[in-house]
């Protein structure tokens, strides 16, 4: 600690007086660690953060918690944040765009932590701690060995501190510790009873680190308490943080702000999701094509009970609708299933350029169309998207569902598939002549030469529907025919229907 630079701390409430808002206006804050992508789990968290400042005309706040140097790069924390601003989750402050509590990235806070610390330290409130990392270690091992939980045995509470000041200056390297008060702590949750916690359960808290290091649950508090933060809003996998924290900001001389758990979101196995869980990675999920208005009302759901499943609601709606006395403290279930049925419901609503757009690079990487697209393929692409706007759910799906428009079927297929369909043949060649002879120019026309040539077939409904399309598509199922033929173009429809005829026995 010999090496840290001098400091004069302005007494805390003047600092935050001047970040909170004397109305008592809402100040919430994502923090993520930049230690991994975002994934649905924090996305969620931030979601109810954001939420829950809009409805209440509040502020959201971003901090990057990357005390934690080993763990942290900064390539995690540019990702953060482009995910957050591709959900549309815009922040109000934060490390790119400042604020009055700046800086908003802990690794920049260090000396405000030192401060602080200092500030405790001269109250009595902290003390420094002289034990050695083998000192510490060997307690932390006998408790272990006694399957006991590990606490600071307390060594240095009792030092003078005077004599204690004299070694500090003398560089002896020491660490600072939290005076952690006797007793029971309770805690207020939104969403659960008043919960409370034995501080002899974790006894003398480390505030700064003998490498003037802030601690995790010091610099939250600080940061906290100088941005002014009225309502935490978190996962419940920091409950056990709390009842130090709390401590801690009665400390500090602040009022402890409001707390809300937010129940896990948990995977298939029942346990949390893992943060490198690749499917649920907002990365990996932009990548499927996802809507991030999709992903949001999918978010939303996650221990909220909305009643609108049906219905595609955006960010304005669900944060008119936020209300915290909706939500459950269960756990939430990660469901793929729910996720594309909410990206169903918004792909239905895009505007149909925008969804050809978000397509064609699902169809470039099939091998459909070439890249950069050739003469007419994006014009061809937004037809087609334009024809069978309301069949596309899921885009990587979109290429297995769609390549018979690109790509005639193969002649084995056809074969085998029509070797059960003993009227094949007449209904081939009726299809083939009738658009021989009459111009396919739209749907109407299509729907026209399809009923004279099914008359002329002599074939009624399946017999003669269901040859046809196999001819055309390999398939048995897909668009309706009209809008098939359209799709296809009269030459290339007569060129698959004659293929397919000549594949038949006769
Ligand atoms: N940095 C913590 C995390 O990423 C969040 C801390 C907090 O919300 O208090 O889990």
């Amino acid at each position: 600690m010999a090496d840290l630079p001098d400091f004069h701390p302005e007494p805390l409430p003047a600092l935050a007086a001047a970040v909170a808002d004397p109305e008592g206006q809402v100040r919430v804050r994502f923090a993520p660690s930049p230690s991994g992508p975002l994934h649905v789990g924090n996305a969620r968290t931030a979601l109810f953060n954001w939420l829950f400042a809009r409805g209440h005309d509040g502020q959201f706040i971003l901090r990057i918690e990357d005390t934690d140097a080993a763990r942290s790069a900064v390539a995690y924390e540019q990702a953060i944040m482009e995910d957050l601003a591709w959900l549309g989750l815009e922040w109000d402050e934060g490390p790119d765009r400042g604020g009055p509590a700046s800086p908003y990235r802990q690794s920049d806070r260090l000396a405000i932590y030192r401060a602080q610390a200092e500030t405790l330290l001269a109250d009595g409130v902290a003390y420094p701690c002289f034990c050695t990392p083998e000192r510490l270690a060997a307690e932390q091992e006998l408790a272990r060995r006694n399957h006991q939980p590990y606490r600071y045995a307390g060594t240095c509470r009792a030092i003078d501190p005077e004599e204690a000041a004299r070694r500090r200056a003398a560089g002896e390297p020491c660490a600072i510790r939290f005076r952690t008060p006797a007793g029971p702590i309770a805690i207020h949750d939104r969403l659960r009873a008043t919960l409370t916690f034995d501080a002899a359960d974790f006894g003398d808290l480390v505030l700064l680190k003998s490498d003037g290091v802030a601690a995790y649950n010091f610099a939250v508090v600080v940061d906290d308490a100088l941005m002014g933060i009225t309502h935490v809003i978190r996962g419940d996998d920091h409950l056990a943080n709390t009842p130090k924290q709390v401590l801690l900001f009665d400390a500090l001389g602040f009022p402890r702000p409001d707390y809300l758990h937010l129940p896990p979101v948990v995977g298939a196995n029942g346990r949390p999701l893992a943060k490198r869980e690749g499917g649920a990675t907002l990365v990996a999920l932009r990548g499927d094509g996802i809507l991030p208005a999709a992903l949001n009302q999918y978010l939303a759901t996650l221990g909220w009970a909305r009643d609108d499943m049906e219905i595609a609601v955006d960010l304005e709606r669900l944060a008119a609708d936020f209300t915290t006395a909706k939500l459950s403290h269960r756990a939430a279930h990660h469901d793929v299933a729910r996720l594309h049925h909410f990206q169903k419901l918004h792909l239905r609503r895009l505007p149909t350029d925008l969804l050809a757009r978000l397509a064609l690079p699902f169809l470039q990487r099939a091998g459909l169309v070439a890249t950069p697209p050739a003469a007419g393929e994006r014009d061809r692409v937004e037809e087609i998207v334009a024809a069978l706007h309301d069949e596309i759910h899921h885009l990587p799906d979109l290429p297995e569902q769609i390549d018979y428009l690109f790509q005639p079927p193969g002649a084995e297929e056809i074969r085998s598939r029509l070797a059960t369909e003993p009227d094949g043949r007449a209904a081939i060649d009726a299809l083939a002549t009738a658009l021989a002879t009459t111009p396919l120019t739209d749907g109407d026309s299509a729907a026209a030469i399809l009923k004279g040539a099914r008359r002329a077939s002599g074939l009624k409904g399946r017999p003669f529907f269901l040859p046809v399309r196999l001819a055309l598509t390999g398939r048995d199922h897909g668009p309706d025919l009209a809008t098939l033929l359209t799709l296809l173009g009269g030459d290339e429809a007569i060129t698959r229907l004659r293929a397919a005829s000549a594949h038949l026995p006769d």
